[in-house]
């Protein structure tokens, strides 16, 4: 932790330097800038407002992000406020989630595979009482990524029954027998991810149901990028952020 810790330190001090000194416009390049206050900067080519400091904060935020450390550990590892990064953190599952929605609209015609995956968290699998605590999810996939969408709770008007009673019995057995499926191999992408969530949701602990939707939609964007793919994504959104 403490190597870990003085290497994201540097990179942090590196960034702020190399931003600060060379004066440079952080949209566009340009080096004539105005200083309009302490902190902040107006570049005269493309007449926008910022802070270099903020931007490589900003910066150094997203690296914790995409190497998957906790804002905890993120805030511990930059000497920073855990407020700040919990709140950039949420800037950039926003910012992925609109991306994720961007890709889904542009590619809607060439979904050729797709599963249902009910999600129960590890200490829940295998137990029939939990059945109905489960979140349906429905994966698509386009080439080699994968779109998710959240399914309604079907279960709902179930959860308050007797553990027992007929009704839930005869609803997990619909469940198993019209479970959505059509894969073109078994060897899938969809396979692969449904794993990949798994693990990636065994990493946080009470996790809120209405909060779901952010850990799924960030464990899609990590199943279906690299991390430099991560990177320039969410640099690019970052920017344009700004506009
Ligand atoms: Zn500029």
């Amino acid at each position: 932790m403490e190597a870990k810790k003085r290497s994201f330190l540097a990179i942090f001090r590196k960034n702020t330097c190399m931003k600060t000194n060379q004066k440079q416009c952080i949209f566009c390049g340009h080096t004539k800038l105005y200083k309009v206050s302490s902190t902040q900067f107006r570049c005269s080519t493309c007449k926008r407002t910022f802070s270099h400091a903020k931007h490589a904060q900003e910066q150094a935020i997203l690296e914790c992000f995409i190497d998957n450390n906790s804002a905890y550990e993120c805030a511990t590892l930059l000497g920073l406020n855990y407020l700040t990064v919990t709140k950039q953190y949420q800037k950039l599952r926003l910012m992925l989630i609109a991306h994720s929605e961007t890709l889904y609209t542009e590619h809607t015609e060439t979904f050729s595979q797709y599963d249902e995956y009910y999600f129960l968290p590890t200490c829940k699998r295998g137990k029939p009482k939990y059945i109905f605590d489960a979140i349906g999810i429905l994966g698509m996939l386009y080439g080699k990524r994968i779109y998710t969408l959240l399914l309604p709770d079907q279960f709902a008007h179930l959860k308050n029954l007797e553990e027992n009673a007929i009704e839930k019995e005869t609803y997990a057995r619909y469940l198993n027998q019209h479970k959505v499926a059509h894969y073109e191999s078994f060897e899938n992408a969809l396979v692969d991810f449904w794993y990949f969530l798994e693990n990636w949701m065994d990493h946080f602990k009470g996790v809120k149901k209405e909060n779901f939707i952010y850990y799924l939609k960030e464990a899609e964007f990590k199943f279906n990028y690299d991390k430099e793919e991560q990177r320039l994504i969410l640099e690019k959104m970052l920017v344009i952020k700004y506009v």
